[in-house]
């Protein structure tokens, strides 16, 4: 399986964030939750692992908003050329609530108004690492493109699949915003540019809601977006993922949210991506781009779902079983042990 990775991701790396009650805590979005993957895919004997390709701003800026982008590249120079107290990120403290359309000049202002949550953290190479991850998940969405368009190639089949190993994650990221750790949408950039091609589903398996990702094709019905999450009733990112949100005009009927209570277990996790798999199927998508969450993990620090690692594998096969083009790009799970065990435990099922 070809896997797209930068070490761009690196530049990266917050010293902390703020948590709930204002507790500054190490970032829990690291580096390490790379290292950790590459090790386990470089143990599999099915890995091959490429750099991304650059496909410049332009995919980028068909999923979002232009003004938004110009923010996440000017972003840590303003901050720098505002002599702050503690420049080590940068944060707002205010949050534009959006019932009024006026948009602010100040950097903090804009900050507020591009930014969703204290989570998402801007230092000198957040921009530069969100652009090589969005890369990942293009060039992945490229190989799919190629390797079904040439049967003479070696690794020709119908339905190729292909892995974006992508470092800050995106479904959070909305058309005009950052939060939870996400800042330009990997998996919504990667859907967009496989749209120019036919239909497509993304189906988002992160314990959180892909609300960035429902945000930027709420309007659309050549993009079936769908969430299996926590519930929002409880968990992040509250505002949105329930089951009534259905999409808009023209994209009413294309988005679907499915809630799910602490303590879902396998079985009926299953179970309810089991009617998820059957609205792709009644959908026939030309392309799947799939959310890879990893935070469903029984185990993992910020999630409540109870998913097993071979409830992980099931998952991943019962996709694979949609025996559709697939691109698979990394999102949230931040079980650092379990990491690598579960990726390679999902994506093996692709194989
Ligand atoms: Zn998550």
């Amino acid at each position: 399986m070809k896997i797209f990775y930068s070490e761009t991701h690196r530049k990266h790396n917050p010293p902390f964030e703020l948590f709930d009650g204002g507790l500054r805590a190490p970032y829990l979005e690291n580096p390490d939750r790379m290292d950790r993957i590459l090790n386990a895919l470089r143990e599999t004997d099915w890995a091959e692992i490429h750099e991304p390709s650059d496909f410049g701003l332009d995919p980028v800026l068909a999923a979002h908003d232009k003004e938004y982008v110009d923010f996440l590249a000017s972003c840590w120079t303003e901050w720098l050329d505002s002599k702050p107290k503690d420049p080590s990120l940068f944060l707002p403290a205010t949050f534009a609530l959006r019932h009024h359309p006026q948009k602010p000049k100040s950097l903090l202002g804009r900050g507020g108004y591009y930014i969703m949550d204290l989570s998402a953290c801007i230092v000198e190479g957040t921009y530069e690492a969100a652009l090589a991850s969005a890369n990942c998940a293009l060039s992945a969405a490229e190989f799919i493109i190629q390797s079904s368009a040439s049967p003479s190639s070696s690794s020709f089949t119908n339905h190729p699949s292909s892995f974006a190993l992508c470092r800050p994650p995106g479904h959070h990221a909305g058309k005009d915003y950052a939060g939870g750790y996400c800042f330009i949408n990997n998996a919504a950039v990667a859907a967009q540019w496989l749209s120019s091609k036919g239909n497509v589903a993304v189906l988002d398996i992160d314990y959180h809601c892909g609300n960035g990702t429902q945000d930027i094709f709420y309007e659309r019905n050549d993009v079936l977006t769908i969430s299996l999450h926590a519930d929002p009733d409880f968990e992040y990112p509250s505002y949105f993922g329930f089951a009534n949100e259905r999409g808009r005009d023209k994209g009413f009927g294309f988005h679907h949210n499915f809630p799910l209570p602490k303590g879902t277990d396998d079985g009926s996790y299953l179970a309810t991506l089991d009617r998820a798999l059957e609205l792709i199927r009644e959908y026939k998508p030309m392309h799947l781009v799939v959310s890879a969450g990893m935070d469903i993990y029984a185990d993992d620090p910020l999630g409540t779902i109870k998913v097993s690692t071979e409830g992980i594998g099931e998952i991943g096969r019962r996709i694979a079983s949609l025996k559709l083009p697939s691109v698979i790009v990394m999102e949230g799970g931040y079980n650092n042990e379990a990491l690598g065990r579960n990726i390679t435990t999902f994506l093996s099922a692709f194989v």
